[in-house]
């Protein structure tokens, strides 16, 4: 399979591996990067002299291309920066911030910049900042979440419209239909999450992982919309500060709540009471956990096997 994302990235697939808080340590990343796909550390929850190891970890694991997620709130950002371009990663995705920040100076030194947003106004942004490429996440996605809520299925052909650069569809894409769907609607490539969380090499808790097979229809709900959208496994936590945001809670209030490092307590501790479970919509059609070899032989055969299907309809 030949296009753009798999030519921007040297990648077999024109598939990503997401850059998920607590789940996408090196062992995944080198997995996905070994299955044919690009790999990517989730710097959000290392502190830099964790990310390193992880980068050389990653490094000794595969000789295949990987990269690094960067969410720009991230407090001890020039460091990471520093540390992703002494280890000479040559791929990074950015989200949650202005695009313009870090991109010429991650360029200049001969990085690859992808930017993740969920609206258009953003993504011109992101393509005027001198991005390679786009995420385009939907209202699907586990995680930090787009306020305004646009689904992957309209999200993807608003970005195709207004952008020139490639387009990767990201949220509720787990599987071979799904990423057909995504390319059909106009996406050069996809961005998964949930299904690797729930993957053995994912960094994840059983629990949680054992949590995310266990999620049906509805189980999962954008919460903490006054501070920021986050989409989440509904538990006893979920049920306090939805509770909280629905009497009209403040800000202070919510954050207090929330408390801090929630979502390490829930995703990387098991706590599947009082932590914060980030998993996407999709996790209600993930079944069983399972090596990540096993995860993309399964979406590309499913991709093929419908491709085939859809070639013989007749009009
Ligand atoms: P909190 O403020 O609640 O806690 C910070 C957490 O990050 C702690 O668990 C801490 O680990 C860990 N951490 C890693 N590096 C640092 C550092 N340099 N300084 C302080 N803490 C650090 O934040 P959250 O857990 O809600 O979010 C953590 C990060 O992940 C943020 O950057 C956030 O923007 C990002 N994020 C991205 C998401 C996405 O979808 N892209 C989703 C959710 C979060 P320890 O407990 O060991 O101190």
């Amino acid at each position: 399979m030949q296009n753009r994302i798999t030519s921007l990235f040297g990648t077999q697939y024109p598939i990503v591996q997401a850059g998920m808080i607590w789940c996408s340590g090196w062992r995944l990343a080198s997995a996905a990067a070994n299955a044919g796909c690009l790999g990517l550390i989730g710097a959000g929850s290392m502190y830099p002299d964790i990310l390193r190891e992880n980068i050389q970890k990653c490094k000794a694991a595969t000789s295949k291309p990987f990269g690094v997620n960067v969410p720009l709130l991230y407090p001890d950002i020039e460091k990471l920066m520093e540390i992703i371009v002494e280890e000479g990663v040559k791929i990074v995705f950015t989200s949650a911030g202005n695009p313009a920040t870090w991109t010429g100076f991650l360029k200049e030194k001969g990085v690859t910049v992808v930017h993740v947003v969920s609206n258009t106004k953003f993504a011109l942004k992101a393509q005027d900042a001198g991005v390679d490429a786009i995420v385009g996440e939907g209202f699907e996605a586990g995680g930090h979440n787009g306020r305004e809520e646009t689904t992957t299925l309209v999200l993807i052909p608003m970005l195709k419209e207004k952008i020139t650069i490639p387009l990767i569809g990201a949220g509720g894409i787990g599987s071979g239909k799904s990423m057909l769907a995504a390319m059909a609607l106009g996406a050069d490539g996809v961005q998964i999450g949930s299904r690797f969380a729930a993957s053995e090499e994912s960094s994840a808790h059983a629990n949680f992982k054992n949590a995310i097979v266990a999620a049906g229809d509805g189980a999962t709900q954008l919460a903490i919309k006054p501070l920021t959208p986050v989409r989440l496994l509904k538990n006893k936590f979920f049920e306090k500060i939805n509770a909280a945001e629905l009497r009209g809670a403040g800000k202070e209030e919510l954050q207090e709540i929330l408390g801090r490092a929630r979502a390490k307590l829930g995703m990387f501790e098991g706590d599947l009471e009082e932590g914060e479970l980030e998993i996407g919509q999709i996790s209600g059609i993930i079944h069983e956990v399972k090596p990540v070899k096993a995860i993309v032989e399964e979406i590309i055969g499913e991709f093929k096997q419908v491709q085939q299907e859809l070639g013989k309809i007749e009009f």
